[in-house]
């Protein structure tokens, strides 16, 4: 037969267009999880057992505080030390599992983005909150929430959103079947009403018609899947004051309903405080043994962790729902006193410890056992895959994405799990800024604050991000205030931490980043 080129090329396109090597893969990439076959079989036994019992699978409840510190709460060591006693979240993190090495991002919008889908920012596309007009969201992005609306899970979300406020990226229409709450960060509706702050703007009323006239929602809403956005009363000073306690109200009436459906749920509940500014809920004016507000803050929102966690008992709910208590980020600094308390160098904004460990507190009574404490690698995206795995639908992990989450349900469930976690990578905007692996952390950016003094607060204003010489190495265990660089004696290391990093970014390869979806339009 003849050489015959043009056939020759058709045959080699044909080839390659049969061969589906730009298509999305089969089964989803995700984190790939440390195998314990033991533990998982634990959990598997435990969630039959309920289903059988129960007749659905469980419920999922996350409370999300903002900017609450890692140190806030007394049993991370703050509390009456700290002029903030904490005893509902205490006695939940006793009677369940209280994660020391748990991890948020640096900042608000790209932690909760983290939590709904399972992807690092540099996937989802949300380096840091939209303020003010800003517009950008949760753009092509697929949330837990979604995907288990479609599973039959009745999907709520309660408070604070900060995820893009045009029609397409708003709650009831990237997943949740309910939505209550406002869609910005709390600073933004009041602080140019707070003639303290912003006499200029008070004072000036071309300046306030001006802050006014701005494209943002500056009032609580409400919305039901697919449907429009209904505008409910302006976010005043007073309004904002106690707008936890409408929140707290909104969700013991949802469990009350939950109680009687048949649907398990998945909820939401994002607090407002402990975000600056915090003025205190009537009643809780110097309620803190500190009398500041933020202290007083902190006691609001233990309050309202008790009053959800009662309703959940009374209403039959405790049983059957898995409830997770954690923070969007390390505590805000740069407002000080209007600050929280971390143990760890640095603060929001920051990839030192103290910008992105958070509390977190897993319960379950009867299923997570009580009393245990661990030091288990946990990534905030790890609740998407968690979520759905408890949902028994770990298959409709989207395929055409890499997430990087890891379903840590045998960690949570059986007896004394232990983390299926290999590595947390930490980000500064797109800059995959450090990696830990065990107790050990390596560091390529870093935040500098002020004039680069380890205990100066402040990681958001007057601070830079710099590119370090070297990888700096830290022993988190020795030294958890990362002040001691252990590089040129663990240089054994090297080639474990760099190869994680490598590991991550050879992910990017095959699934390009996202370019920021926060612009100011
Ligand atoms: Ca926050």
């Amino acid at each position: 037969m003849m050489w015959r080129p043009t056939t020759f090329l058709a045959a080699l396109a044909a080839a390659i267009l049969s061969v589906s090597w730009s298509a999305p893969p089969a089964t989803a990439e995700t984190e790939p999880a440390l195998q314990h076959p033991d533990q998982q079989a634990q959990a598997r036994a435990k969630l039959e057992a309920l289903e059988t019992k129960f007749g659905k699978t469980p419920n999922i409840l996350i409370m999300l505080v903002d900017d609450l510190g890692w140190g806030d709460p007394g049993i991370y060591g703050g509390g009456v030390m700290s002029g903030a006693p904490t005893p509902n979240i205490d006695s939940l993190a006793e009677g369940g599992l209280m994660l020391t090495s748990a991890y948020a991002q640096p900042t608000c919008s790209p932690t909760r983005a983290t939590l709904m889908t399972g992807r690092l920012p540099i996937r989802h596309g949300i380096y840091r909150p939209p303020m003010y007009s800003e517009k950008g969201g949760l753009v092509g992005e697929i949330t837990a929430a979604e995907l288990l609306h479609k599973a039959g899970y009745h999907t709520a979300l309660v408070g604070k959103w900060h995820l893009g406020e045009s029609e397409a990226q708003q709650p009831q229409n990237v997943g949740y079947d309910e939505y209550f709450g406002f869609l910005g960060v709390c600073d933004i509706y009041t602080e140019w009403r707070d003639p303290y702050f912003n006499p200029e703007v008070v004072y000036s009323p071309e300046r306030t018609a001006m802050i006014k006239a701005a494209p943002y929602s500056k009032h609580l809403v409400k919305a039901k899947r697919g449907g429009k956005l209904e505008q409910l009363e302006e976010i005043t000073i007073p309004v904002l004051a106690n707008v936890d306690q409408q929140f707290a109200d909104y969700t013991v009436e949802f469990l009350q309903r939950m109680a009687k459906d048949k649907q398990p749920f998945y909820l939401i509940h994002a607090f407002s405080k402990v975000h600056f500014d915090n003025y205190p809920a009537k009643g809780y004016h110097g309620k803190s043994p500190g009398k500041y507000p933020y202290k007083d803050g902190v006691v609001e929102v233990d309050d309202i962790v008790g009053r959800i966690v009662k309703a959940l008992h009374d209403n039959g709910l405790a049983e059957n729902t898995l409830v997770f208590f954690t923070s969007d980020n390390g505590p805000e600094e740069d407002m000080y006193p209007d600050t929280g308390y971390t143990p760890f160098r640095g603060g929001k904004g920051s990839t030192w410890e103290g910008g992105v460990r958070v509390p977190g507190i897993f319960s379950w009574p009867g299923v997570i056992k009580a009393g245990r404490e661990s030091d288990g690698l946990f990534d905030l995206a790890d609740m998407f895959n968690t979520s759905l795995a408890l949902a028994g639908v770990r298959d409709a992990i989207p395929a055409d994405r890499y997430i990087d989450g890891v379903d840590q349900t045998s960690f949570l469930l059986a007896g004394d799990g232990i983390s299926n976690r290999r590595s947390i990578f930490y980000y500064l905007n797109d800059k995959l800024a450090a990696v830990r692996w065990n107790e050990y952390k390596a560091h390529r950016y870093i935040v500098e604050v002020g004039n680069g003094q380890y205990e100066a607060m402040g990681s958001m204003q007057n601070a830079t991000i710099q590119q370090a010489a070297k990888s700096i190495f830290y022993n988190l265990y020795v030294d958890p205030k990362e002040r001691q660089a252990v590089t040129i004696r663990k240089l054994w290391l090297a080639p474990i931490l760099q190869g994680e990093m490598a590991r991550h970014k050879a992910t990017l390869m095959r699934y390009p980043p996202k370019k920021p979806q926060v612009t100011l339009e």
